[in-house]
């Protein structure tokens, strides 16, 4: 028997005050976690998924499955794009569930790997700290991104797909919502369809800002296209008012954008990734101001790489890599910038291999008479302008990642 359901701000209040009480806990916890750069698409997919699988699951355990953002508390004022979405389903920043949560890792008192079980959301690796702690106690997965091959095949009574979507939330909807239709038939109140309607908005933000109002070709596949549809609906029936997504989207992309007070450091670490391939460990930033903006956060050329270079230490990069998307003053006219750096033999290496096979797949063409180039000491760097803009960091991490392994 599921438990009886509840509002989404009561789900995340109980969901936290499990975590909290962990060590009273006899039964394991079940942790559903987005990827570590924490974009909208991981926080989103990690809040519906826990949510629907705690009040439709059929498995006859009464299973809590707690949604973890993978940052700490203070990086979720790094993503405004969040409050649009967050608000309409009366929720703050500060109800969502993050890794300051979780009891300190490095210390005896965190929570031992055989009383944990994860499901991933918008990756298929668990990666960083968590994963050298508790990889071998992922149990399922729900993802857009290329298969790594590290989740175990048959995952039981939970989810493994990891199949092509523009946003991950498009899945997590597919894959529950015969299980919401069935719960939401079992109470035609106002609530209920309030509930549905505070839900859909979370499930239906990642979709519009990852697949551009379904308007991106290139990415809109027809699970986001049915995904949007589906929520389209509970929007309706709960809200009582004529819904526009048009509205919605521009809403969340303008949230988006709002990231001028930032600072060059916090922008690099807003939406980040890292790997570590043969030795060689790989930072990308995604940014969604361009080259000129980060430029401008630091008064000279010497403090911006001094910058970069800081950044990069305290991760122990051997390549330091940002990859802007960006737009002139609306969604159209849509650019990317990318910027790589060797730090490190290795780096500068696997790096001219990048260029050598992905230059003419990415389109890339030398940014600014090469003004940002270099070679000096054991190290290099390139920025280009990226003209085959289909391609996100979804492609050009694995194209990197592969010339470090061979
Ligand atoms: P990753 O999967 O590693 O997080 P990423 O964040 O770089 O990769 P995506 O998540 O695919 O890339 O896209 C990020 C954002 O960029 C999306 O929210 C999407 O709105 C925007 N975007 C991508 N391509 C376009 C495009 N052609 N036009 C407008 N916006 C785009
Ligand atoms: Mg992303």
């Amino acid at each position: 028997m599921p438990l009886p359901r509840v509002s989404l701000r009561s789900f995340l209040s109980s969901a936290k005050s499990a975590l909290h009480n962990a060590s009273q806990q006899t039964s394991p916890l079940t942790f559903v976690i987005g990827n570590e750069a924490a974009d909208l698409d991981s926080l989103c997919s990690a809040v519906v998924l826990a949510y629907l699988r705690t009040y439709t699951s059929t498995s006859p355990a009464n299973t809590l499955y707690i949604p973890l953002s993978s940052i700490p508390h203070t990086d979720l004022s790094l993503r405004p794009e969040l409050l649009p979405v967050l608000s309409r389903a009366n929720l703050k920043p500060s109800d969502l569930i993050t890794l300051s949560d979780l009891p300190n890792l490095s210390h005896p008192s965190r929570l031992p790997p055989e009383k944990t079980k994860w499901i991933l959301v918008d990756h298929n690796a668990l990666l960083g700290e968590l994963g050298k702690i508790y990889s071998g106690r992922v149990m399922g997965c729900i993802d857009h991104h290329d298969e790594e091959g590290k989740v175990p095949k048959d995952c039981g009574d939970e989810p493994r797909i990891v199949r092509k979507s523009g946003s991950c939330a498009s899945l997590v909807v597919e894959y529950c919502r015969e299980a919401w239709d069935t719960v939401s038939a079992k109470s035609n109140d106002s609530e209920t369809a309030k509930w549905n309607a505070e839900l859909a908005r979370v499930a239906l933000g990642p979709v519009l800002i990852d697949t551009s109002n379904l308007e991106n070709e290139a990415k809109t596949t027809p699970a986001d296209v049915e995904a949007v549809k589906y929520l389209e609906k509970w929007i309706t029936a709960g809200e009582g008012e004529g819904f526009d997504a048009k509205s919605y989207y521009k809403e969340i992309w303008t949230a988006e954008r709002d990231v001028e007070g930032l600072s060059l450091t916090d922008l690099l670490r807003k939406d980040y990734k890292q790997w570590s391939e043969g030795g060689v460990s790989l930072g990308v930033s995604s940014v969604v101001k361009d080259m000129d903006f980060l430029l401008s956060k630091r008064e000279t050329r010497e403090e911006f790489f001094d910058t970069l270079k800081r950044f990069s230490q305290e991760r122990d990069l051997s390549i330091c890599s940002i990859m802007t998307r960006s737009s002139a003053n609306n969604e159209n006219g849509f650019q990317r910038e990318l910027f790589v750096w060797g730090l490190n033999d290795k780096g500068v290496q696997a790096l001219k291999k990048f260029e050598a096979e992905s230059s003419n797949s990415l389109g890339l063409e030398i940014w600014k008479e090469g003004s940002l180039d270099s070679e000096d000491g054991g190290l290099w760097r390139k920025c280009w302008q990226q003209k085959k803009i289909e391609n996100s960091r979804k492609q050009v991490a694995p194209m990197l990642r592969s010339s470090m392994t061979n």
